[in-house]
């Protein structure tokens, strides 16, 4: 990477944009080409069977690139990417845990996180207890002889929490456990687990770190040692990052800052005007003074995101309506990208839960989440003021 001059160390943008360029001779290509190949030359017989490359293993240069950029942006000492943010999370559940141990992790997560958790793991004979993650003493009391691994979201999908992860690192680190955090919906521009005492972090980089809804991929960090881990289970399991897509997510990323930069306005300039309408009931937002976790949020993240939630007073069918209506904002499930998606997380990300459930979670009829894009915000609020005009049709 390049000197900065004045500064110890470059910035979020110019780590994002230079800290995996290869070339230095006059003719090299300022942008890595697409290494489209599944096999590499292999010197001859002596060499270490650890050194092969294969895009099975995860070394690759596309894949490689892609884990040096996230270990300088995480501040971590190396990354994995992988094909999904599921695959991330589960092969670091693989690597971390054997048959007969044991998770403690919040109840605020994405809902194939839960269900991984929930149904999946328990059939290799990992258990989890789920704990209100705000409560020490629900954290404390779960550990067991037998817990590895103590996991948060950061902020948690789609309720938009913030939790404390400082007092569970602590914990991690007084049990010997590791502490991981799916900081999916922070991105490192606004937060990073890693200064906060996590020891591995992971991304559904499908997300903010593509940012253009065109790819699905992960990376999970950490250190060495774990990342080895988890390399192990890559070549077994074999759930590998395409390198088009390696490729099409090293490019996201150089836009990371700018990008996160125009969320972070645009989704804190929509949640106050959302406030003052009167179709809607609450807007969960970190950035708003009303959010439970604002002085939280502003102590340990660097912007607020471009996640926020609105609950409609009119409930279900006034949702229905003003998704329907809305002709900028584009209704589908995921988020991060370019372009404002709206969707209702009762029928997508955490569809199969029952009302119950979705109640305990803050996610009432009615609930809207909202990925604020960078489009220009005066357009937003105009589409959006069509869907609220809208949902007050009975
Ligand atoms: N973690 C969080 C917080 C998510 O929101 C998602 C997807 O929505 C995932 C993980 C899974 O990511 P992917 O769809 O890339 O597998």
């Amino acid at each position: 990477m390049g000197k900065a001059r004045g500064r110890v160390q470059p910035g979020m943008s110019t780590r994002a944009i230079h800290s995996s360029h290869v070339g230095v001779d006059p003719g090299d290509p300022v942008v890595p080409p697409i290494v489209q190949s599944s096999t590499f030359l292999f010197s001859g017989f002596e060499e270490d069977p650890a050194e092969v490359r294969y895009t099975r293993y995860g070394n690759n240069p596309n894949q490689a690139s892609i884990a040096e950029k996230m270990s300088v942006l995480e501040g971590m000492e190396a990354s994995l990417a992988l094909g999904s943010g599921m695959a991330a999370t589960a092969l670091t559940f693989l690597a971390l845990l054997r048959g007969g141990e044991h998770v403690v992790a919040s109840r605020f997560l994405y809902g194939a996180t839960r269900k991984l958790l929930e149904e999946e793991l328990p059939r290799r004979g990992i258990a989890t207890t789920f704990v209100d993650p705000e409560s020490g003493r629900d954290w404390r009391g779960a550990v067991t002889e037998r817990t590895r691994v103590l996991f948060l979201e950061l902020p948690t999908n789609p309720t938009l929490r913030v939790f404390d992860p400082r007092p569970v690192a602590k914990l991690a680190e007084r049990e010997g456990v590791s502490f991981v955090v799916d900081a999916t919906f922070g991105s490192p521009v606004n937060l990073r687990p890693a200064e906060l005492g996590a020891d591995a972090v992971i991304h559904s980089a499908t997300k903010y770190l593509g940012g253009h809804s065109d790819l699905i991929a992960g990376v999970v960090s950490g250190s060495w040692g774990l990342i080895d881990e988890v390399k192990k289970m890559l070549r077994l399991y074999g759930p590998a990052l395409d390198p088009h897509a390696a490729w099409l997510l090293e490019r996201g990323i150089k836009t990371l800052g700018v990008r996160m930069e125009r969320h972070n306005q645009n989704a804190l300039e929509l949640a106050r005007w959302f406030e003052a309408q009167p179709e809607v009931g609450t807007v969960t937002y970190p950035g708003l003074e009303s959010h439970p976790d604002h002085s939280l949020a502003r102590e340990i993240m660097d912007g607020f995101g471009g996640m926020l939630g609105i609950r409609l007073k009119g409930g279900g069918a006034a949702a229905n309506a003003f998704l329907s209506a809305l002709r900028v904002a584009l209704v589908a499930p995921s988020l991060g990208g370019v372009e404002t998606l709206v969707s209702q997380p009762r029928f997508t990300s955490h569809r199969g839960l029952s009302t119950g459930e979705l109640e305990a979670l803050g996610i009432s009829e009615g609930y809207v989440r909202i990925s604020v894009g960078i489009e220009d915000v005066e357009d937003l609020r105009n589409d959006f003021q069509v869907g609220l005009e809208a949902s007050r049709v009975p």
